[in-house]
């Protein structure tokens, strides 16, 4: 099946049913409303003359816009193209012309920045970019009033000529380890990812989903907006991205029954001093993925914002994105210590790295993907491709993670953030969760920086609690002696009260490595 014929499903089998809600404006959408702006923007499209296999670029913040184009996109088989909202004219540029960008469709502006003036800035370089639709704009109600103009039998034929593997989606990755990857991706990858993702979640037409998480990331587009549409439950989107109080309020008045986010944004739900003021008891189950959750956070999410179904996702981009996941009546304990079982119908296997071995069950290796998840490839990048994705069709993940005997997995770490100091393996995972353990701390991370003597040294940025006492080395020394191996003992460390971090909310290791090189001088 494809996204298009997927959506006129739930349309057909539940009009009435709220599909959306956006909480900046209040604007409320039926499946039967969304299925008929949807239908009115890929026609509008259509008659614009974009088709099959032209690349739609969307550049906007969450908004109920960007799910329309999501599926309209979709339902005439153009590509569409994730571009980050944190982009700047020079990074706008280099991804226009990468994936040779016919139709933007962009927010005017986003927080403080101009995005209309940055594409005209940008405009005249590109070649292939034809039209530029803004959201609200007069251009965008135009193209739909062409839609709705239009003969209702193109879209038909347009939908019955789309095949489930053609691809229909390049989203970038989160840029954690360097500069991110276009990943193509199709209706057969993404859809069923969505599918299996809100099968999981044990989702009805009666979830109520609050997705704070970026639309531009898989995360947001994949588990979010389309593990809801396939089981025609309703998508809210809080007012504010990334915004603690937003997401907790719209959780509240929109009773929702599930939340997502990354680590970090349950941190700060979690810090909110109004906290208590919110009613989160309608909140069933959510989804926490994209980095290791410290345990203690896992078990507040579970006994604070009484997310008891809580599932864990792990997966990448480039594997559409979930390759395992927890289920509903796994433990509290294989909840919050592991990132659960693979994921139906795929397959995963741990390996060395070095020489490609199967490792035995509890060792760490390589997690490898194989199914139909993995990517059609990376965008016009034949060499990355092959160098990610084998010769059997595994993708190999570049995380290190153990598999137990029932074949829960728990991540260790990312092969490039592994520390290696005097010929030891340090998993800086295993470090931060113990920091977690200090009562003043509030978030931990921890690197390796260069050392003459041991290669490399550990080095924890730290975040205190307000008003909570300077923590010095000397203190966490003492903290940390006789429960941590004397040569896992941060021998630096780096009060903060942020870090650098991605849009989708990731920290940026690579940049707190640059950084800290420098403090340390
Ligand atoms: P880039 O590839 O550009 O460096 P990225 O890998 O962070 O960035 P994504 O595709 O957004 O880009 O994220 C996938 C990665 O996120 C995984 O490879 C893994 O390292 C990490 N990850 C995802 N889910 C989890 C999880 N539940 N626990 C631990 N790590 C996770
Ligand atoms: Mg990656």
């Amino acid at each position: 099946e494809t996204i298009g014929a997927n959506l006129d499903r739930a349309v057909a089998a539940y009009p009435d049913h709220e599909a959306l809600v956006e909480m900046a404006t209040g604007r409320r959408w039926t499946y039967r409303e969304f299925g008929s702006e949807v239908d009115a923007f890929a026609l509008g499209l259509s008659a614009a003359g974009i088709g099959k296999g032209d690349r739609v670029g969307i550049w906007a913040p969450n908004c109920a816009e960007w799910s329309i184009t999501q599926y309209a996109t979709a339902k005439i088989g153009a590509i569409l193209v994730n571009i980050n909202p944190a982009y700047r004219t020079h990074e706008l540029e280099y991804v226009l012309k990468q994936a040779e960008i016919t139709m933007l469709i962009a927010a005017p502006k986003f927080k403080t920045s101009d995005y209309a003036a940055m594409i005209t800035d940008v405009r005249p370089r590109v070649d292939s970019l034809k039209d530029v639709v803004l959201i609200g704009s007069q251009e965008w109600d135009g193209l739909v009033a062409a839609g709705r103009d239009a003969d209702p039998q193109t879209l038909t034929a347009a939908l019955a000529s789309l095949h489930p593997d053609d691809p229909i989606n390049i989203q970038y990755t989160s840029g954690t380890t360097g500069f991110p990857k276009g990943a193509t991706l199709s209706h057969r990858n993404i859809l069923n990812n969505g599918f299996n993702v809100g099968e999981l979640c044990d989702y009805t037409p009666d979830d109520r989903v609050c997705i704070p998480v970026p639309f531009y990331h898989c995360f947001g587009m994949v588990m979010g907006n389309l593990g809801v549409t396939t089981h025609a439950a309703t998508m809210v989107i809080p007012a504010a991205a990334f915004d603690p109080t937003a997401t907790l309020k719209a959780v509240a008045e929109e009773k929702c029954t599930s939340l997502y986010g990354v680590p970090t944004m349950f941190i700060a739900e979690l810090a909110d001093p109004n906290f208590d003021s919110y009613d989160l008891s309608s909140l069933r189950t959510g989804i926490m993925a994209g980095s290791p959750c410290p345990v203690e956070v896992m078990k507040q999410v579970v006994s604070r914002m009484g997310m008891t179904d809580v599932t864990i996702c792990y997966g990448m981009t480039e594997t559409s994105p979930v390759s395992t996941q927890t289920r509903v009546g796994d433990t509290l304990d294989q909840r919050v210590t592991t990132v659960g079982r693979v994921h139906p119908h795929l397959e995963i296997q741990l390996v060395d790295p070095a020489t490609g071995e199967v490792v035995p069950r509890g060792t760490a290796g390589e997690l490898c993907t194989r199914g139909y998840s993995v990517m059609v490839g990376y965008w016009n990048n034949p060499e990355k491709t092959a160098k990610a994705i084998d010769s059997d069709g595994w993708m190999h993940t570049e995380d290190l993670a153990v598999m137990d005997d029932e074949g829960y997995v728990a991540i260790t770490g990312r092969i490039k953030d592994m520390v290696i100091r005097g010929g030891e393996n340090i998993y800086p995972r295993e470090i931060e969760e113990f920091l977690y353990t200090h009562p003043d701390i509030v978030d931990a991370q921890v690197i390796g920086v260069p050392d003459e003597k041991f290669g490399e040294e550990l080095m924890a940025w730290i975040q205190l609690r307000p008003g909570a006492e300077p923590l010095t080395v000397d203190v966490l020394r003492e903290f940390a002696t006789g429960k941590l191996a004397r040569y896992k003992i941060p021998r630096y460390i780096h009060l903060t009260e942020e870090f650098p971090m991605t849009v989708t909310g990731k920290i940026r290791k690579v940049e707190m490595r640059d950084q800290s090189v420098k403090l340390l001088g």
